[in-house]
């Protein structure tokens, strides 16, 4: 039956709801998919990296060995093998983690949303960095905290700015690896500094870490949760190691707040997806991330050796940028008087997309900067894309 004229609805969002915006980035994604546009924008990892084969035959295994137990309802805090060895994986000498200190989740964002849910009330101070993930800021906003903004300078995080402006907070959200968005990494004395003040001022630290294994040369920096595993919230992500299109994530931290994190997690969803956690450590448990990670680390590191090559040809001097030793972003800072978020509706009549800096900033942006990711563009296109901005903000000098 056909109802005859309904009342159409006037929506009365909550409060809650009115403050959320769509992210920049995505918007920008929207016009970028035309397949002449060089776009630098996007944040998502080569699709050249993805091991379709062996993910399929997972699927396969997983489906006739344990097909009833894979496509049930499961446990809130994730599957257990696969906890185990997330904890074994992340387990040093010094600093033993255990499953129960382990939560899946349905991508680390779900996770930094969880984080927010049970740990900020509305005004909390949360410390971010300057300029930090802008996922992050996305999902805490939703909370309604008063963001302030760290100190940050080449090298990351200064800790020694975190005596001053921490009292009273909540949390210290941290991206110590290859920083989304500046590729930035902290060197391990930082680390260590960070850590001891968090311990000392009772602050809650985050250590958000997709890209930690994407490093281009040598092994990984220390994390800063075998530094003190009763005081640093660690966040891992299969997104960038194996397929983001999965959704599989995991925050590890003191049992205590794990618990209360279940217990947000169950109201949201449940649990995440049995199937694709039985999947994903089918594919994980006999060491194949060993050899898989080594190939990204490689089609990365050319790309982004293409990248900074291209830099130096074609940008003007004026223009300074980041030089990451892992990762999938480089950060550029432009004179002054320009501001990316204009140059970029000139860059994409030329067929050239990058992300504007500013919506990266918690407080007081940086309008003259923006990021650049190199992951998805071949080296050809990388440097006409190059090229074409080159042109563009010389024209602006
Ligand atoms: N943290 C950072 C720093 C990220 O860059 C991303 C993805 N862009 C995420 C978290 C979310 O990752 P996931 O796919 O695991 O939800």
């Amino acid at each position: 039956m056909k109802m005859e004229n309904p009342t159409p609805i006037q929506w009365q969002f909550s409060e809650r709801a009115q403050q959320l915006q769509s992210s920049v980035i995505r918007e920008i994604l929207k016009v970028t998919v035309r397949p002449e546009v060089i776009s630098f924008a996007g944040g998502l990892p080569s699709p050249e990296t993805f091991p379709v084969e062996r993910m399929r035959a997972a699927f396969d295994t997983v489906l006739s060995k344990q097909g009833k137990v894979a496509l049930q309802y499961g446990p809130t805090d994730g599957y257990g093998p696969l906890r185990e060895w997330i904890a074994d994986s992340l387990s040093t000498d010094g600093a033993k983690i255990v499953p129960e200190q382990v939560l899946m989740v349905s991508g680390s964002q779900q996770g930094l949303d969880l984080l927010a849910k049970v740990l900020v009330d509305e005004g909390s101070k949360v410390l971010v960095e300057t300029p930090s993930y802008l996922g992050a800021l996305q999902a805490f906003s939703v909370y309604r905290p008063e963001f302030v903004s760290v100190p940050t300078d080449d090298h990351g995080l200064i800790p020694e700015q975190l005596g001053s402006v921490a009292q009273g907070a909540r949390l210290l959200y941290a991206l110590p690896n290859f920083q989304n968005p500046t590729g930035r990494s902290l060197s391990v004395e930082r680390r260590a500094a960070l850590v001891e003040t968090c311990a000392r001022l009772g602050l809650p630290l985050i250590e958000d870490d997709p890209y930690g294994a994407l490093s281009y040369r040598g092994e990984p920096l220390p994390k800063m949760l075998t530094m003190n595993p009763n005081g640093v919230i660690y966040m891992g992500s299969f997104s960038k190691v194996l397929t983001p299109g999965i959704r599989l994530g995991y925050v590890v931290a003191p049992v205590p707040l794990i618990r209360k994190l279940e217990q947000a997690k169950q109201a949201a969803d449940l649990h995440t997806a049995q199937l694709t956690q039985m999947v994903v450590h089918e594919v994980v448990k006999d060491g194949f991330l060993k050899e898989h990670i080594p190939t990204i680390r490689k089609l990365y590191s050319d790309q982004c050796q293409a990248m900074l090559g291209a830099l130096t040809e074609f940008f003007p001097s004026s223009v300074t940028w980041t030089t990451p030793e892992g990762g999938m972003f480089i950060w550029v800072t432009l004179p002054k008087h320009i501001d990316s978020m204009k140059l970029l509706d000139e860059a994409i009549a030329q067929n050239v997309a990058f992300v504007p800096g500013a919506p990266f900033y918690a407080n007081a942006a940086e309008k003259n900067t923006l990021r650049l990711s190199f992951v998805t563009v071949p080296p050809a296109k990388i440097r006409e894309g190059v090229e074409k901005l080159g042109k563009l903000i010389k024209s602006k000098l």
